[in-house]
């Protein structure tokens, strides 16, 4: 029988494919903030698995409501109607200010159905003529990883002997609006950007960014999508970070936290005129929108509401990059913040210092090599967030 850390390592590389590269620890147990590896060893999750578990682990409304459907009805497909969709294409379209909603399960088909809406937006109401319609990504962006995803990407790891890739997709660098002006013809469908970048190292952009790529958008009848799969549902200490700088994007993609952490849920929403280039059998998925989806993220989004875990996210992310800047270490560069959406760079990899930081009992992962991504639940407390910092500064400080 596996029992043992090692074991259960050991086991799982056998047998799995070797596309990740985790941090030496196994999870066995997880509750609110904290996870426990087969040893009974405790640590705090300052990962929430890529934000996806803004609500923290196994959060009871959310387990409750994964229960109580789970005794109702699971699975139906889009072939019939099932009763709870409709109230969560409701919570989500208030959500986000928008029309409608259309569901599917991971982030990247999030990204791959906004690319859809766009290319046939831009052939049916733009009137751009046909397959040449063109999609402005930025440099450094993180979409995911299907054929679609990294044909956007300008990463070699992610890119390398995956090709050929999907044409129509110009690659701009990221923070400069004008250069998005620049690679604008009239053949362009869409802008699309990480409103701050995630994988990228929390890359945020510089202020006024956002509001021209609006703005430029607007002038040139161009869809502006916000690939908001990280940056969304309270992480950076708004709803939604398009909301720093206070503009709506055409297209909200959304994505881990709208299934709480407990079952793939993403979506794109959209007003009108834009979802209604899909018609019966243009789109879909099997699992998107089933009903069992449906009551755990109606469950997720009332977390981050009644818990208020926007502000939270604000408060203590404030709190908290505070903490790390005060970290007494030489070869620190930046630390960057946007609520509880932290990155803290270095000169060198970091990949050291996470791995210690696990003996101390603090979970991160290095995202690009010299950063920390410090992204925890938004339950969190400021105690929870002291005892982490002096963790952190038994690591970190140089002395
Ligand atoms: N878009 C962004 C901005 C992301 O950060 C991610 C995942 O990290 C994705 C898309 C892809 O989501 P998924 O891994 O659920 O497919």
């Amino acid at each position: 029988t596996v029992k043992t850390t090692d074991d259960i390592i050991t086991l799982t590389e056998k047998y799995g494919a070797e596309n990740y590269h985790p941090l030496p620890i196994v999870i066995s147990e997880a509750e609110g903030v904290w996870v426990t590896d087969p040893e009974g060893n405790k640590y705090m999750d300052m990962l929430s698995a890529y934000s996806a578990l803004n609500q923290g682990h196994r959060h009871p409304k959310i387990i409750q409501a994964l229960k109580d459907q789970a005794d109702k009805v699971t699975l139906t497909s889009r072939a019939f109607h099932n009763d709870i969709l409709g109230k969560w294409t409701e919570r989500v379209a208030k959500l986000t200010g928008k029309d409608k909603v259309l569901p599917m399960n991971t982030g990247v088909e999030a990204v791959e159905t906004a690319i859809k809406a766009a290319r046939r937006w831009a052939y049916e109401v733009k009137g751009v003529a046909a397959d040449s319609a063109e999609v402005i990504a930025a440099d450094g962006n993180f979409h995911g990883r299907s054929i679609n995803s990294i044909s956007l990407s300008t990463d070699e790891t992610a890119t390398k002997n995956f090709g050929p890739f999907v044409p129509g997709i110009i690659k701009v660098p990221f923070g400069d609006a004008e250069e998005i002006r620049k690679a604008i013809t009239p053949n362009t469908a869409a802008v699309i950007v990480e409103p701050i970048q995630g994988e990228a190292g929390i890359i945020i952009p510089p202020e006024g960014y956002l509001r021209e790529i609006r703005q430029i958008c607007d002038e040139n009848q161009v869809l502006f999508v916000a690939d908001e799969v990280q940056t969304g549902l309270a992480r950076t200490g708004k709803m939604f970070a398009c909301e720093w700088e206070s503009i709506e994007p055409d297209i909200y993609v959304m994505g881990k936290a709208l299934g709480g952490g407990v079952i793939p849920v993403s979506a794109i929403a959209a007003n009108k005129e834009i979802m209604d280039v899909f018609t019966p059998g243009s789109h879909g998925s099997t699992f998107g929108g089933n009903p069992l989806a449906c009551a755990v993220s109606i469950a997720a989004i009332d977390v981050i509401e009644e818990e208020k875990l926007v502000e939270k996210s604000q408060q203590l992310g404030e709190y908290f990059a505070e903490g790390l800047r005060k970290i007494n270490n030489s070869d620190l560069v930046e630390v960057r913040a946007r609520g509880l959406f932290i990155g803290v760079e270095f000169n060198h990899p970091v990949r050291e210092f996470c791995e210690k930081l696990k003996l101390e009992g603090v979970l991160c992962k290095e995202t690009h090599e010299n950063t920390i991504r410090f992204a925890p639940p938004l339950i969190i407390t400021k105690e929870n967030l002291d005892w982490a910092l002096e963790r952190i500064y038994n690591v970190l400080n140089k002395l």
